[in-house]
C-alpha cells in the first residue's frame, strides 16, 4: 500500500478526553476516531489490527471445535425475562434498550446467553446432540459508567462470546479446559505478558471462573501473585494464609469497659497512634446492609484487624447475600448511637431491638487484648478478647489480600501487579438452562437442563492492552502478530535514483508476502520518521541518497532502534527474517 494513495492521516495534537496511553497512540496514529462517549471508528489502518486480532481468534476457536454463529444484537426483552436478567441489567444500568414501532421492547446485547440458549432448545432435544460449542464474533453493547480509556472501555465494542454445551460437569470441565488452552494460545500469539487469575464469580453461580490478564502498570485490576509461582488471583477474589498475629502467646487481660478516650479520632491509624500499639489492635466493626437472593434484607456487623480492609466483593456472599452495602450514616446512628470510629459488636441491636449478627474475620479469630468500638462517642473498649467477649455469629474470610502477605497454598507471598481483564472463562452451571427450560432426554430418557459454560474475549481491548504493554515515547510498537502493517519503507528525497530504488525494495517486500505500507508521501524526512515511530510498524527501510550512494540502505526494528546500513539486496531477507523473529532486534 503507497501511503500517498490511502486513507491515512496521524494528528500530533492528543485529545482531552484520551487518559490512557493506548487511546492517546491509537488516536494519534489514526487508527481509531471517537464518534462518541465510548464509541469508536475504526479507519482502514487500525481496522488492518482489528482483522488480525479477529483472524487469531477464529483460527484458535476453530481449532478447538467450536463452531462459529451469528446471534442477533437486537434481541427481545420477553428472552431477557426468561433468563431473569432484564431487570438486573436494567437496574444495574448496563443495558441498551429500545423500542418498536408497535412498543414492543427490544435489548443490544451485552453477551448472548439468551440468545444462543434460544437457538440451542429449539433444535436439540437428546443428549446424543452434545456436546459442542457455538462462538461469534460480534459487536457488544453496554452502557459503561465511565467510557473513558478507548478501546479498552466502549459502549460499544467487538467481542469473541463462546457458549459451551453439555450434559454434566465433566463435559463442562473438557469444554472449559479447552478454552484455557485456545486463549492461551491467542494471547501467546500475539506476544502478549499475560496471566490468568481466579475471579469473582459473582454470588450466583459461584463454580470455577478465571480472568486472561494482559499485565500492565496502568491495568485497572488488582491482581494477586505468589512469588512463588503456585497461586494467582484477581483481588476481587485474592485469599491470603493465615496472618502473623501481634498477640499470639499473649494471655487475655481483663476486658476494660470505659476503655480508652479516643475522642475526635476516627480512623485506627489515629487511634492506634494515640493508643501507642499496633494498628493491628484497633478492630473496625462495620454495618452493612444484606440482601439475599431472595430479596430479604438485614442487617451484619462485620469485624476486622485496624491494619486490613473489607474485600466487599467477597462480603455478601461470606454474609449468606447477594449486595451487601454499608449502612449510611444516619441509620448507623440510629443503629448504635454513634458514628464510623466508634462503633463496636458488644450489645448491637437494631431499630427493632433484635441483636445484629457479629461476623469476625478469620485474622481476628484469636484476638485478645485488643480495641473495639464502645458504641460511643470518643469511646473504645480495651481488653477485649474476641472468643471471650463478643457473640460471634461467624468467622468469615473477607480480608482484603496485600502485598507481603502469607500465600493461601505454598509457602510464597504475595505480590500484586496491575492488569487488564482481556479474558474470561465461566462455568455458567445451568442458570441459564433452567431458567429458560434448555433440557434434552439424557440416557434413562429423563429430562435435563443443559450445562454451560461461557467464554468472552475483547478484541479491541486486548489491541489497546498490546498497546498498553507496548509503547514507548515515540509511539506504539506493535507486536507482529498485530501490526497493521509488518514494515514501512521510507523514501527520503524526490529524485529519480531514490524513488526508483525504494519503488524496487517495496515491490520486492511485497511479492515476498510482506506486508509493507511504503511511505512515498512528499513530506519532510522527520515527518516521515515520527510517523513510522508513532504507527509502530515492527521493521524500517529508509531509502535516501547519501546511503545509496555508498550502495546501501537503513534497515532497523521499532523495538531496537538502531540502524543497519545494508545492501538493497539483502533487504527482503532481512526483513522477512527479523519478522520471523518477532522483530525484537534485527536480525540479519
Ligand atoms: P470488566 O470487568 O472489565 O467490565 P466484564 O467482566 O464485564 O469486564 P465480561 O462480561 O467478562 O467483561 O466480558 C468478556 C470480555 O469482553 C472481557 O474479558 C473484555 O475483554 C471484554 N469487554 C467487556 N467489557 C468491555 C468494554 N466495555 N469494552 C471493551 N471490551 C470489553
Ligand atoms: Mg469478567
Amino acid at each position: 500500500m503507497r501511503w500517498s494513495q490511502s486513507f491515512l492521516v496521524t494528528l500530533r495534537e492528543v485529545p482531552g478526553d484520551a487518559e490512557v496511553v493506548s487511546h492517546q497512540l491509537l488516536y494519534r496514529a489514526g487508527m481509531i476516531q471517537k464518534l462518541a462517549a465510548g464509541i469508536y471508528s475504526f479507519t482502514p489502518l487500525g481496522f488492518r489490527s482489528l482483522k488480525k486480532m479477529i483472524e487469531i481468534v477464529r483460527e484458535e476457536m476453530d481449532a478447538t471445535g467450536a463452531q462459529e454463529v451469528d446471534l442477533p444484537i437486537l434481541q427481545p426483552k420477553e428472552l431477557w425475562v426468561e433468563s431473569g436478567r432484564w431487570d438486573r441489567y436494567i437496574d444495574d444500568g448496563i443495558l441498551f434498550h429500545l423500542k418498536d414501532r408497535k412498543q414492543g421492547e427490544f435489548a443490544l446485547a451485552p453477551t448472548a446467553e439468551e440468545a444462543v440458549t434460544d437457538m440451542v432448545r429449539r433444535s436439540v432435544t437428546s443428549w446424543r446432540q452434545l456436546p459442542f460449542n457455538l462462538y461469534q464474533i460480534r459487536t457488544k453493547f453496554r452502557d459503561e459508567i465511565r467510557p473513558r480509556f478507548g478501546l479498552l472501555r466502549g459502549r460499544e465494542f467487538l467481542m469473541k462470546d463462546a457458549y459451551s454445551f453439555d450434559l454434566d460437569a465433566k463435559g463442562l470441565d473438557a469444554h472449559y479446559r479447552a478454552m484455557d488452552a485456545a486463549y492461551r494460545s491467542i494471547f501467546r500469539r500475539c506476544s502478549l505478558d499475560f496471566a490468568v487469575v481466579q475471579a469473582d464469580s459473582g454470588a450466583i453461580g459461584g463454580s470455577a471462573s478465571e480472568e486472561f490478564m494482559v499485565i500492565a502498570d496502568t491495568g485497572e485490576d488488582a491482581l494477586v501473585f505468589s512469588d512463588a509461582g503456585d497461586y494467582g488471583a484477581n483481588i476481587e477474589r485474592a485469599e491470603t494464609g493465615p496472618l502473623p498475629e501481634p498477640w499470639a502467646g499473649e494471655a487475655p487481660g481483663p476486658f476494660e469497659k470505659a476503655g480508652a478516650d479516643v475522642t475526635g479520632l476516627t480512623t485506627c491509624e489515629e487511634q492506634a497512634r494515640r493508643l501507642s500499639t499496633e494498628k493491628a489492635r484497633v478492630v473496625k466493626t462495620m454495618l452493612y446492609e444484606v440482601v439475599t437472593a431472595e430479596n430479604l434484607a438485614f442487617v451484619a456487623a462485620v469485624m476486622i484487624r485496624g491494619d486490613v480492609e473489607i474485600n466487599e466483593v467477597k462480603l455478601p456472599k461470606a454474609l449468606g447475600g447477594l449486595h451487601a452495602k454499608l449502612v449510611s450514616e444516619e441509620k448507623l446512628a440510629e443503629t448504635t448511637g454513634t458514628r464510623p470510629g466508634f462503633v463496636g459488636p458488644i450489645g448491637l441491636r437494631g431499630a427493632d431491638g433484635r441483636e445484629i449478627p457479629v461476623h469476625v474475620d478469620r485474622s481476628l479469630a484469636n484476638a485478645v487484648n485488643v480495641f473495639c468500638g464502645a458504641n460511643e462517642d470518643g469511646r473504645l473498649h480495651a481488653g477485649v478478647s474476641i472468643a471471650r467477649d463478643v457473640t460471634v455469629a461467624a468467622i468469615v474470610e473477607v480480608a482484603t489480600a496485600r502485598e507481603g502477605d502469607p500465600a493461601p497454598v505454598g509457602t510464597g507471598t504475595l505480590k500484586i501487579k496491575r492488569g487488564i481483564e482481556v479474558g474470561h472463562i465461566f462455568k455458567l452451571g445451568t442458570k441459564y438452562s433452567e431458567s429458560m427450560r434448555c433440557e434434552v432426554a439424557d440416557q434413562s430418557q429423563k429430562s435435563v437442563p443443559l450445562v454451560m459454560g461461557c467464554y468472552g474475549l475483547g478484541l479491541g481491548r486486548t489491541l489497546a492492552a498490546a498497546i498498553e504493554q507496548n509503547h514507548d515515547d515515540d509511539g506504539i510498537i506493535w507486536p507482529v502478530p498485530l501490526a497493521p502493517f509488518a514494515c514501512v519503507v521510507v523514501s527520503l528525497q524526490r529524485d529519480a535514483e531514490v524513488i526508483a530504488a525504494a519503488d524496487r525494495i517495496y515491490e520486492r517486500l511485497k511479492a515476498a508476502g510482506v506486508e509493507v505500507l511504503y511511505d512515498d508521501r512528499d513530506e519532510r524526512p522527520g515527518v516521515k520518521f515520527k510517523d513510522a515511530d508513532l504507527i509502530g510498524f515492527p521493521v524500517r527501510v529508509v531509502v535516501g541518497g547519501k546511503a545509496l550512494a555508498k550502495g546501501v540502505v537503513e534497515v532497523s526494528a521499532r523495538r531496537e532502534k538502531v540502524k543497519h546500513e545494508i545492501p538493497p539486496e539483502n533487504v527482503v531477507d532481512a526483513v522477512t527474517r527479523t519478522l520471523a523473529a518477532g522483530a525484537k532486534s534485527l536480525v540479519l
